[in-house]
C-alpha cells in the first residue's frame, strides 16, 4: 500500500501552492495522510488549522484519518533526541545569531547550506566545564548534530530514491545543523523524519525546494533506525513574476479565490489534475 501525506504549517491560509502539494500527494498514493506541522507555536493559529481541513473539502480532496499534530509529538521528537544524544552526536550551542555573524563575517568565503551559511563550530570546541558552566546559567541553547561524528557513525554511502532514481545523500551540506531548541524540542528536520517513519509514509511527495533537506532526513533516518520512504519532488509554483508563489508575495489564499468565483474545478484544471 503506497501512504503520501499532506503536511501543512497552520501559519496562514491554503494557497495555489498548497493546493498543488495536496492535490499530487492524493493522486501519487492509495492512501493519502494529513499532517499538520505547528511545532511552531508562535506562528501557528488555530483558525488556519481549521481552515486547512475547509479548504480541502472545497476542493474535494480526500484524505484518510486520523489527523496528526506536531505540536502533540513532543515525545516521540525528545526521545528521538535522546537516541542521538546516547550516541554523542549532539551538543549544545549557546551562540547568538549575531555572534555567529560576526564570526562568520571575520572568514573569507564561509561555506553556505541549504539553511543558510554554516555554522562555524564554536560550541563543538567547549570543555566539559565551560557547557557545564553555561548550562548551570540558564543560557538558552539549541541541540546541534555533530556532522563529521554523525557521518562517521553510519555504514556509506546512504542513498534514497527519488522519481526511481537512486541518489547518494550529502548531508555534509548541512554542516552543523540544528535538531531542536530549549524552548521548541525539535526542529522540521527531526519531526518530519521521525513523523513520517510513525505514520507508514511510503512515498514522501512535496515541492523542490525541499529537495536538499531529504539529504539530512536520509541521515537522521540512519542514525535512528527508521526505514527510508521513497521521495517525489515536484516542481515550485511560480507566480507572473517568475517567483516562487508564497503568501509573502500576495500570493492569493484558496479562499479569497473562492470569494471571487474560483470553482475547485478551476483549481484542479489550473494545476493539471
Ligand atoms: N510543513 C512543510 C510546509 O508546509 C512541508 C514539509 C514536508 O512536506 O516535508 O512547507
Amino acid at each position: 500500500m503506497n501512504r503520501t501525506r499532506f503536511a501543512p504549517s497552520p501559519t496562514g491560509f491554503l494557497h495555489l501552492g498548497h493546493a498543488l502539494a495536496a492535490l499530487y500527494a492524493e493522486a501519487a498514493g492509495e492512501e493519502m495522510l494529513v499532517r499538520v506541522e505547528d511545532i511552531d507555536t508562535t506562528r501557528c493559529r488555530p483558525e488556519f488549522d481549521a481552515a486547512i481541513f475547509e479548504d480541502l473539502a472545497w476542493l474535494g480532496i480526500r484524505w484518510t484519518g486520523p489527523v496528526w499534530r506536531q505540536s502533540e509529538r513532543f515525545d516521540a521528537y525528545r526521545a528521538a533526541l535522546a537516541h542521538l544524544e546516547d550516541q554523542s552526536l549532539l551538543y549544545p550551542c549557546f551562540c547568538t545569531r549575531k555572534e555567529i555573524q560576526a564570526e562568520i563575517a571575520g572568514v573569507d568565503a564561509a561555506p553556505h547550506g541549504p539553511d543558510g551559511p554554516l555554522y562555524p563550530g564554536t560550541c563543538r570546541h567547549l570543555s566539559t566545564e565551560e557547557r557545564a558552566e553555561k548550562l548551570a546559567a540558564d543560557r538558552p541553547y539549541a541541540l546541534r548534530i555533530d556532522m563529521e561524528r554523525a557521518i562517521a557513525a553510519t555504514a556509506r554511502p546512504l542513498t534514497f530514491r527519488e522519481h526511481g532514481v537512486e541518489i547518494v545523500s550529502n548531508p555534509e551540506q548541512f554542516g552543523d545543523a540544528i535538531l531542536a531548541r530549549k524552548e521548541t524540542p525539535t526542529s522540521y528536520h527531526l519531526a518530519v523524519t521521525v513523523d513520517d517513519a510513525a505514520q507508514g509514509v511510503t512515498l514522501v511527495t512535496r515541492a523542490e525546494d525541499l529537495l536538499p533537506a531529504t539529504h539530512l532526513h536520509r541521515l537522521l533516518q540512519a542514525l535512528l533506525d527508521l526505514p527510508t520512504p521513497d521521495y517525489r519532488h515536484f516542481p515550485l509554483l511560480k507566480g507572473a513574476d517568475g517567483k516562487r508563489l508564497a503568501k509573502r508575495d500576495g500570493a492569493k489564499s484558496l479562499r479569497e479565490l473562492r470569494t471571487e468565483g474560483v470553482s475547485p474545478e478551476d483549481v484542479r484544471r489550473q494545476l493539471g489534475f
